[in-house]
């Protein structure tokens, strides 16, 4: 642990918030209990027997892993947290893309976002409920609160499907690829082949040696498992939320040990971030992210087709802001 983080992991105790407490902020909860990174955790949600109930058989697991006090609670108890986790609103169906789910879930992210602000001025707004980019977006938008400090788990979740299926392919463990998808959570999201690599080799030289060569082929099977994944998760078992709620725990360990970790998440992409294409709509790029939240963003390195390829997925993002406001 560096200076800068010991620092951090000694300050005063870490409350982290959840609203919505279903599947994905359940298991969430869950996870962050089993990381010690909180020492309060509050669950939230309209349903209140679902929270309280989730919150009693979470707190009842503590004597077993480590000190936090866990309760249920209502929405001004995020005051003083550092983070505030939104995963309230609707999951997808089987079938259902996730941009089909952007009218109901507006209106809840637009009901709570303003509310978190007000009780917790100083805090990060993390939306991880789908659209995650047009509802991080307008999670920030309803809560005034400075862009680096509303994200969105973006593609954390793709970026973890596209180094697994690189890593299995060419044979190596998936934290020794490093590959990004930008873009959009969901199917127009882009896989960046042009500056994947394994342990500091360009992905493409590295397979050719290892015998498995990324081909067109291979490309084209690995991109479109990383893009189905959530589709056959759900047909599967309904939902997703273990790999999803172990993103959030590391985004979480990247604040509040203020790691300044390279993670690709959801802000406002700006032109002078170095993605015209993408100017002014909330999608994943790599972003540095500490204790402030999205601190930096990195100027990635895109092909020719990458980049009209991430031009499409802003543009699709921005069809269904245009979308949500029409109330379609
Ligand atoms: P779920 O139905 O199990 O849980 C949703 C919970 O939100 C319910 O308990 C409900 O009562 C609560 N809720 C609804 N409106 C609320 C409000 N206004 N305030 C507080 N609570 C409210 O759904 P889930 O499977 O947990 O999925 C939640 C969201 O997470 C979905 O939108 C899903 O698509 C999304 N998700 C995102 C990712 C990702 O990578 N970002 C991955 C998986 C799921």
């Amino acid at each position: 642990m560096t200076a800068r983080e010991k620092s951090a992991a000694t300050a005063a105790p870490v409350r982290v918030a959840v609203v919505g407490a279903g599947h994905v902020g359940a298991t969430f909860a869950y996870s962050l209990l089993l990381s010690g990174l909180a020492a309060e955790v509050v669950l939230i949600d309209v349903d209140e027997k679902r929270a309280q109930g989730e919150a009693m058989d979470l707190a009842h697991a503590v004597p077993f892993s480590r000190p936090a006090r866990v309760w249920a609670g209502p929405l001004s108890d995020c005051a003083g947290a550092a983070l505030t986790v939104i995963t309230a609103g609707a999951g997808q169906k089987p079938g259902e893309t996730r941009l089909q789910l952007a009218g109901r879930n507006a209106k809840v992210v637009r009901g709570v976002a303003p509310e978190i602000a007000r009780h917790n001025p100083d805090g990060l707004i993390l939306v991880a409920t789908n659209p995650v980019d047009v509802l991080a977006q307008l999670a920030q938008e309803g809560s005034g609160l400075p862009t680096g400090r509303v994200l969105g788990s973006g593609t954390i979740l793709d970026t973890a499907r596209f180094r697994w299926l690189l890593g299995q392919h060419v044979g190596v463990d998936p934290r020794s690829v490093h590959a990004y998808v930008v873009g959009e959570h969901g199917d127009s999201g882009v896989p960046v082949w042009s500056s994947a690599s394994v342990g500091g080799v360009p992905v493409a030289e590295f397979a050719e040696q290892a015998g498995k060569p990324v081909d067109q082929a291979a490309r084209e099977r690995i991109a479109s498992e990383t893009r189905r994944a959530a589709y056959e998760v759900i047909q599967r078992k309904g939902a997703t939320y273990y790999a999803i709620a172990s993103g959030l725990v590391r985004l979480v360990e990247a604040v509040v040990r203020d790691q300044r970790t390279v993670l690709s998440v959801s802000t406002l992409v700006e032109r002078r971030h170095g993605y015209p294409e993408a100017d002014g709509v909330y999608l994943s790029v790599p972003c540095v992210v500490d204790r402030s939240g999205v601190s930096g963003v990195l100027r990635l390195g895109l092909d020719d087709v990458e980049r009209a390829a991430l031009a499409r997925s802003a543009d699709v993002l921005r069809e269904v802001r245009a979308g949500v406001e029409r109330g379609g």
